[in-house]
């Protein structure tokens, strides 16, 4: 009702049939990592999440995630398999036979000079933990396998506790932004974010090519991100905390934490923001989620977040359709017994400056929330309803716009329905949205609506009414 679900899509989940069943299950948005596959597979999957969009008949968000400064395996043979204790070499290369070599080859000439003995590298979500024994060249190190350790292609490697000084994007980040453009994509995400500048550069780009309306999300997952946090939401059109790399760059007892930290700055500075990865890890095999899991998935509504985001569960897993089902399920059941914890949540939502503009808006939410009327807005580019959905209104917001860009962008805000009409102005807008609402029956005979538009500091409309008829 109020969380948004975002589905990663991979092997596993890119046939249209899949996508179209996630959306039925509640998947509101979809995300494509351009760190794997081709042009070509990414082209059918575009393909299939717009077939999806039309059938299911609700708006869809399409994100792009670039691999940003991040460093990666180059191309393994055969996996390395090493017992703990063992060691392994990590050396300046494309590719190597990996077996029994145990050579591991990384591309990036800056990983060897950010990394020292005695560091800790890990991989693979933290399934692989490496300590750094030896240095004998400025493009070679000997590391001990902490663990149990099996390192196959192209994973990302982080050093615990250093960020890497790389390009924000690279030449491959261009090529899969001018993709992101050429197939109207409505958000693209940044990986291994570090500061501000570095969104700024991406927001520039899409700038200089002529699409702004294309929203920017800030990937959470480096120190430096963590400690730059303000001024990354200055720039970021949304916040992830990604959860997979954050708990490589920081020890995994601290990840609650982080979490916690990041959602309640984002939802007092009213900055939309996703919890992700590994909400329903062990769906990647299995058909049901363990407790603890279904526990984090209630911690993350009860914390207040716009959306919750699965990575492998969708992308690589046994059970895609399941895993978002369940999300869905688990979101549903905690939403209905928030009690008090809404109440605390829209306080501190509600408890920042707010400009004038702000201001109408939660005036207008809680007039509706002290009617406890239905609520219908009409929008053309969505700024009013972000604006609406970060306060945290207790009710649904029906969100009419006449454009799909829009209606796609606020597709992953918390509380909205978003549904098109066809309008040339706002009041035509909102009428049509209202007999719409009615159409869809989203209010009914009894109901007390609000309907309004907002036009930033200017004006805010309101009307409010009993429904007569349907
Ligand atoms: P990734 O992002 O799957 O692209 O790594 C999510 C995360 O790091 O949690
Ligand atoms: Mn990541």
């Amino acid at each position: 009702m109020f969380v948004k679900i975002i589905a990663s899509i991979g092997p596993a989940s890119s046939a249209p049939e899949t996508v179209e069943r996630m959306a039925r299950a509640g998947a509101n948005a979809f995300r494509l990592n351009f760190a794997h596959g081709n042009p070509e597979q990414w082209k059918q999957f575009v393909e299939a999440v717009r077939e999806a969009e039309k059938k299911v008949g609700k708006p869809i968000a399409l994100i792009g995630d670039l691999r940003g400064p991040s460093v990666r395996l180059g191309t393994l043979e055969n996996p390395v398999e090493a017992k703990k204790g063992e060691i392994i070499v990590m050396k300046l290369a494309n590719e190597a036979k990996g077996g029994d070599e145990k050579v591991v080859p990384v591309p990036v000439p800056h990983f060897f000079e950010v990394v020292d003995v005695g560091d800790l590298i890990v991989m693979d979500d933290g399934r692989v933990r490496l300590r750094v024994v030896d240095k004998p060249s400025p493009d070679e190190i000997e590391v001990v396998a902490v663990t149990d350790a099996r390192i196959t292609s192209r994973k990302a490697v982080v050093i615990r506790g250093k960020d890497y000084e790389l390009p924000a994007i690279s030449d491959y980040d261009l090529k899969c932004i001018e993709f992101a453009i050429e197939n109207d994509f409505d958000y693209i995400s940044l990986s291994y974010v570090r500061r501000a500048e570095d969104l700024e550069i991406l927001k520039s780009i899409l700038h200089k090519k002529g699409r702004p309306d294309i929203g920017v999300i800030a990937k959470i997952e480096t120190r430096s991100a963590v400690e730059n946090l303000d001024s990354i939401m200055d720039v970021a059109d949304v916040v992830m905390v990604a959860r997979g790399d954050l708990g490589m760059i920081f020890s995994l007892e601290d990840i609650h934490y982080y979490q916690t930290l990041i959602v309640s700055k984002c939802i007092s500075r009213g900055k939309p923001v996703i919890v992700a990865t590994q909400l329903l890890e062990s769906m990647i095999e299995n058909p049901v989620p363990t407790r603890a899991e279904v526990v984090d998935i209630s911690t993350a509504v009860e914390q207040g977040v716009d959306a919750l985001m699965l990575t492998g569960e969708t992308s690589i897993g046994k059970h895609p359709v399941e895993a978002v089902t369940w999300l869905k399920k688990v979101i549903d059941h905690t939403e209905a017994r928030m009690g008090d914890k809404l109440e605390a949540i829209a306080r501190a939502a509600r408890c920042r400056h707010f400009d004038l503009g702000y201001r109408f808006v939660r005036g207008v939410i809680e007039l509706a929330e002290d009617l406890e009327a239905k609520f219908i807005t009409f929008s053309m580019k969505g700024n009013t309803p972000r604006m609406m959905a970060s306060i945290r209104p207790k009710m649904k917001l029906f969100v009419a716009s006449n454009n799909w860009k829009a209606l796609r962008k606020i597709s992953i805000l918390w509380g909205v329905h978003p549904f098109y009409v066809e309008a040339q102005s706002y009041d035509e807008g909102l009428a049509k949205a209202f007999s719409e609402a009615k159409r869809l029956g989203y209010v009914n005979i009894g109901d007390i609506a609000v309907l309004t538009y907002g036009l930033r500091e200017e004006k805010q409309y309101v009307e409010i009414l009993k429904v007569a008829e349907a």
